[in-house]
């Protein structure tokens, strides 16, 4: 089947409009490590990819889950250990009173779960998000998300504050405070009253702008002042991701009240979790008791646990900070005359462009270099408010050798595209 084949099969199959990676839509087979193949047999390295998290297929995460899944697999309505012994183990990484989890399916039900978390502890609905970001597609979630806006308009308990932005706020979060601070005085006047501020600790949705630890500092205050609840959405930093620390809202400097994970906790099966501490959790559970079909469910604890251990036993958070700062070091050394930036912390970095001292994106040119990227057998995402900015956040297994791969065919790929 080609390609053009393949592609219509989908939108009879699936409907139009599903979203797909290049020009060209790739073909995946088989995956192992950081790299890919596709069904011609054509190797990439995987730059894009945070879901297997401590690289594709590994075996000890398939071995757990099929012994277990050859065992028993049920629900959280029988007693089973195997989730217990997840949640002590996941918890025992977190500060901050947060001893307790629910377990779910997606980094979206996490988060809709954190936001009537914030409900039943404040009684009140006022919730903010930045105004360029995405976490999550429940109803209630996706009105934080502003990729898409909801029909009828944003409903008037969301507020959306203006995301920082790496080339335009080097302010050390002042403005960003205010506006928060702002945002809950008019949810109050409008009486909707605040219930809590969801955000990445990173603002990985919004292109990882330059910031210090200390940047939320006072937003924190702010909102804890307010009797909001701080919500860390740790889907993309969490796990050990940017080297330095296990969590985005520990580099950062923050104490959430709860903290969402999803997407690299079991390295691809379907996995995500609300973490809070006890006097959160008994106010949810009094609300709303809570019940998940697959959440928590024995092969899920398996593989969770599994990509744990695989982090500790392989000193991946190690293997993140040290190829990381090789990746970041090799990208200061990049000239172009439309390269307004290079940033990233651990395996999560990427590369501003812009086309003018006006800071005008470069948008159309990072597709390109995308586009031109996977010809060279790399993949890898672009983000921000204009898609102007490279997003790399491969597997955290990469090796300096494929971390160079990545940097020489970046340094060619850059002398070789046009200057729009
Ligand atoms: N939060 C953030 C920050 C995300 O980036 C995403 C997905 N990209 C989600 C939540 C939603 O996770 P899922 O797709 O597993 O529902």
């Amino acid at each position: 089947m080609t390609t053009e084949t393949r592609v219509a099969r989908r939108a009879r199959l699936m409907g139009p409009n599903v979203p797909t990676f290049y020009a060209e839509p790739v073909h995946l087979v088989r995956g192992l490590g950081a790299e890919v193949w596709d069904a011609g047999g054509r190797g990439y390295i995987d730059c894009y990819n945070n879901v297997p998290h401590v690289g594709h297929c590994h075996p000890r995460v398939v071995d757990a889950m099929a012994r277990q899944s050859a065992l028993l697999n049920t629900h959280t309505r029988y007693l089973h250990d195997g989730v217990l012994e997840y949640i002590e183990a996941l918890t025992a990484r977190l500060g901050h009173g947060i001893s307790q989890a629910i377990m779910v399916c997606t980094g979206s039900e996490a988060n809709d779960i954190a936001l009537r978390m914030a409900q039943a502890v404040t009684g009140k609905t006022g919730i903010i998000a930045t105004d360029n970001t995405y976490h999550g597609n429940t109803s209630a979630v996706s009105v934080l998300s502003t990729r898409r806006p909801p029909i009828g308009g944003y409903p008037a308990h969301v507020r959306l504050v203006p995301a920082p932005e790496a080339l335009h706020v080097p302010d050390g979060g002042v403005r960003f405070a205010a506006d928060v601070a702002r945002a809950i005085a008019e949810l109050k006047a409008a009486g909707h009253g605040f219930s809590g501020l969801m955000l990445c600790p990173y603002f990985a949705n919004e292109g990882f702008p330059v910031m210090a630890p200390g940047f939320l500092g006072e937003t924190a205050l702010v909102v804890k002042a307010a009797g909001g609840l701080l919500i860390a959405d740790e889907v993309q930093p969490g796990f050990g991701r940017l080297g330095s620390h296990f969590w985005g809202h520990d580099w950062i400097g923050i104490a959430p009240d709860v903290v969402t994970v999803g997407k690299p906790m079991a390295n691809g099966y379907p996995v995500g979790a609300v973490l809070a501490r006890p006097d959160v959790m008994a106010a949810f559970r009094a609300a709303f008791g809570y019940f998940n079909t697959f959440g928590g469910n024995p092969v899920a604890a398996a593989a969770a646990l599994a990509v744990l251990q695989v982090i500790d036993d392989e000193g991946l958070v190690e293997n993140a900070a040290l190829v990381g700062a090789h990746c970041l070091e090799r990208m200061a050394a990049l000239r172009h005359p439309l390269l307004a930036d290079v940033r990233g912390k651990g395996l999560f970095f990427g590369a501003e462009f812009v086309l003018d001292a006006e800071m005008t994106p470069a948008s159309a040119f990072v597709t390109e270099l995308v586009e031109r990227m996977k010809g060279k057998g790399i993949l890898m995402g672009k983000i921000g408010r204009h898609g102007n900015i490279l997003k790399m956040r491969p597997p955290m297994v990469m090796s300096v050798a494929q971390a160079d791969r990545v940097m020489d065919a970046l340094e060619a790929v850059l002398a070789e595209t046009p200057m729009p």
